[in-house]
């Protein structure tokens, strides 16, 4: 629906143009009605998974090979961006591909039949337990551990916030094999699983959270789950390097949501401006009202241009952790930004919630705290880049 045109959008191939145009297409043709009214009724959007399905667009970024569309990182960005260009978050998507992705990276060919093909070709999907209640943004320090038993392990431990835990099919688990009081380097003994949702003993209990989308997010608890050897992706204590390397990917199709979004706000407030008549002009003309717009679009564009050398790099195999941070930090601020600006141009609308911008709030504003949040990015900017001592 976006009006506004996308300055880097230039930079894009005619391939590039063709995945963007037909994801927008198929979100175009569902629209913020349709995501409005599956999150007031409480349904999944199958519908909108069929047709990602059909259209081959869920399978972007899979190698043909194992049943996906091709193209890499970019295209899988761009599906997500094109999403949100329409108003449409899918943060399964997200997740999906971003846990895909490390079974592509470090998974056996056995493990990419089952687990990634099926997100191709029959609609499965995927979700991501990383985060504990006790140890946050501390990832060394989870404690849900993995217990090497004759017929393989057995987790027992407790994650908090996993986006569509009862949505997905298969869970990507990360979980302790040595415990960190064990460890010299706290990296060592971290070990990735892929555990079915319905496996025996796994609780899921939905939270209290509303970000006005179709998609929730669970406590899980593993109370003794057995997971068979064939489940370790990678290496037994050696997961760290698989899983950062995947996080990498998370962060840029996070940063790829939030610059869709944050320009569907531009959009929508771009058009009442034209429209909407005070002191007899369209308000629009007043620059008090057009810099904040123009402000955000131009921090929009320039939080793009990272995104697209982040995932160009990626796909090249030279991907770097600073720039992907880089991306999801500037791309977060930008689209809230944005939003705020839409929210002023609205004036008392924005409080109604027909007029749906006010609704976009809390899907935007998460991007500043998940998947890791921006002071956790500048620390790590400041520490690697700028070699300033570490404060923890
Ligand atoms: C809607 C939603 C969906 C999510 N989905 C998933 C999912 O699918 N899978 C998953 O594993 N996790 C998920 N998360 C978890 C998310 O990644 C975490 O909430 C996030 O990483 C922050 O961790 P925390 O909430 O424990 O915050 P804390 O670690 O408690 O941090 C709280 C505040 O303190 C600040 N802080 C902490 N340490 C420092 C420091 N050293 N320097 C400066 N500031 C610091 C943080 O920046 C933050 O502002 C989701 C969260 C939400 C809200």
């Amino acid at each position: 629906m976006s009006a506004v045109r996308v300055l880097s959008h230039d930079l894009l191939s005619d391939e590039e143009r063709l995945v963007l145009k037909a994801a927008r297409s198929v979100a175009g043709s569902f629209g913020r009605k349709y995501w409005l009214e599956k999150w007031s009724l409480g349904e999944e959007p199958r519908e909108l998974w069929k047709r990602m399905k059909d259209e081959g667009l869920a399978g972007t970024g899979v190698p043909e090979d194992l049943g996906g569309s091709g193209m890499g990182l970019m295209g899988a960005v761009l599906v997500q961006e094109g999403f949100a260009l329409e108003g449409l978050p899918m943060i399964q998507f997200l997740v999906t591909h971003f846990v895909r992705d490390i079974i592509l990276k470090a998974g056996t060919r056995e493990q990419k039949e089952r687990f990634v093909t099926p997100t191709c070709v029959d609609g499965k999907r995927l979700s991501f337990a990383l985060t504990e209640p006790q140890a946050g943004s501390n990832t060394w320090r989870i404690s849900t551990f993995a217990r090497r038993e004759e017929r393989g392990y057995v987790l027992r431990g407790q994650k908090v916030f996993i986006s569509g835990a009862g949505e997905s099919d298969f869970m990507m688990v990360v979980a302790r094999t040595k415990r960190y009081e064990e460890v010299r380097d706290k990296r060592d003994g971290i070990s990735i699983f892929v555990v079915e949702t319905d496996s025996p003993n796994l609780r899921l209990q939905r939270l209290n959270i509303d970000t006005k989308s179709p998609e929730w997010q669970y406590m899980v608890y593993f109370d003794d789950v057995e997971v068979p050897p064939e489940n370790l992706i990678g290496r037994e204590n050696e997961g760290y390097r698989a899983l950062f390397h995947g996080l990498n990917v998370e962060r840029l199709m996070i940063a790829a949501i939030a610059v869709g979004l944050g320009t569907y706000a531009l959009a929508r407030a771009a058009e009442h401006a034209r429209q909407r008549v005070v002191f007899d002009v369209p308000i629009g003309s007043h620059q008090g009202v057009q810099f904040p717009l123009a402000r955000a679009l131009i921090k929009l564009e320039a939080a793009r241009s990272l995104i697209y050398s982040a995932a160009r790099l990626y796909d090249n195999d030279a991907g770097s952790v600073e720039l992907a941070n880089a991306a999801k930090f500037m791309a977060s601020e930008a689209a809230v930004e944005a939003l705020d600006a839409a929210v002023q141009t609205f004036g008392g609308y924005a409080w109604d919630f027909e007029t749906d911008v006010l609704n976009l709030y809390p899907i935007v504003r998460l991007f500043k705290t998940a998947p890791v949040t921006n002071e956790l990015i500048l620390s790590y900017i400041a520490t690697h880049v700028l070699r300033l001592p570490k404060s923890y």
